[in-house]
């Protein structure tokens, strides 16, 4: 399990905080302006017509509020929600039995759902297209196809790579959304309302301290506010102040943009050992003994969002942002060939 501060991805042992800090309506909800008014028309608009809301597909790196979103939509469309994931459903038979278990207008949320198998895909498509499970009952000569009729139900599907979705299964869904990384004051503002439910004292500069350093993702801002309590509470007189945030943060080796150990060591990777780069995923992720999917889907995405990397088509190139920010000077004459 992934133990570093700044992962996204959930940790065991903080599911129970998670659930607890989950917003259950849109005021809880900060931030994602854009997929927020959209889906509030859309469940407008089903629930005019008593149909099933769209299938919804939701996409952008871990800890961003899909989950979240799945929950609130299904509270506002009053039906149940039923969570599982493409890892999760092994065989064809476990979707059938999620199906078969589906009252009419559920939200079924498939976490991941580009990992979902073949031969599991080939059951979702007639039941989000026609609602219908189609099943063979026998062997051999005898063997017959029998059609189930489902009740009409939604589902939504979260994944980190898009580019991974076999296209029937994306052209399946009704609407799709891209979820943001989160601007520092949405942070703040998700800071703050956790820090209500943990009844943390909190000043507004501690807030935006920890928001800054959360590379902009709301699970990492939950996750440091919880760390920056306990130091609050050791090593201080319980207030997260702003100094405090700070002290408690670097300790953590989280720096003032929010990047940690695993972002440095990709960085120097492209600058110290490939002359700034470009170079392919795969030999950064073999020179510091990482999973390349780790670096994808969790360094990469927020690097290239700060302008510290560029994606080109011979591989990744170190920006002379990322340079600066390491305090490391830009070469002269870069063998950087133009980055388009
Ligand atoms: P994902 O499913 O994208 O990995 P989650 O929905 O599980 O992410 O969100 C992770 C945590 O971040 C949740 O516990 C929730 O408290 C918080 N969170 C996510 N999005 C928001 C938001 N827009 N406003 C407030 N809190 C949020």
């Amino acid at each position: 399990m992934d133990e570093r501060p700044i992962t996204p991805n959930v940790q065991d042992t903080e599911k129970a905080l998670e659930a607890g800090l989950r917003p259950t309506d849109w005021d809880g909800y900060f931030g994602q302006t854009t997929v927020k008014e959209n889906i509030q028309i859309l469940i407008e608009a089903a629930k005019q017509r008593d149909e099933a809301l769209d299938h919804v597909l939701l996409y952008g790196p871990p800890g961003l509020g899909k989950t979240t979103l799945a929950t609130i939509i299904a509270r506002q469309m009053g039906v149940n929600l039923k969570i599982t994931s493409g890892p999760a459903i092994e065989r064809a038979g476990d979707l059938a039995a999620i199906l078969t278990n589906l009252r009419r207008g559920d939200l079924l949320f498939i976490d991941e759902i580009h990992r979902l198998g073949r031969a599991v895909e080939e059951v979702l498509y007639p039941a989000m297209e026609d609602y219908a499970l189609d099943i063979v009952i026998g062997k051999g000569p005898s063997a017959r196809n029998i059609r189930l009729k489902l009740p009409p139900f939604t589902t939504m599907g979260a994944t980190t790579r898009l580019d991974l979705l076999a296209s029937p299964l994306r052209d399946r869904f009704g609407a799709i959304f891209r979820l943001e990384f989160y601007s520092p004051q949405e942070l703040q503002q998700i800071v703050g309302r956790s820090a209500a439910i943990l009844a943390v004292p909190i000043q507004p500069d501690g807030a935006f301290e920890i928001a800054k350093r959360s590379r902009g993702t709301a699970r990492i801002a939950n996750r440091l506010l919880k760390r920056a309590r306990d130091f609050a509470q050791v090593r201080a007189d319980g207030v997260i102040t702003k100094t405090v945030a700070q002290e408690a943060l670097e300790l953590m080796n989280v720096d003032p943009l929010g990047l940690d150990d695993l972002d440095r060591k990709v960085l120097h990777s492209i600058i110290e050992k490939f002359g700034g780069g470009p170079v392919g995923l795969e030999t950064i992720a073999a020179s510091i003994s990482e999973e390349s999917s780790t670096i994808m889907d969790v360094v990469e995405p927020y690097l290239l969002q700060l302008g510290f990397l560029a994606r080109t088509p011979r591989g990744r190139v170190a920006t002379p942002h990322a340079y600066a920010h390491l305090g490391l000077a830009v070469p002269d004459r870069p063998e950087q060939p133009s980055l388009f």
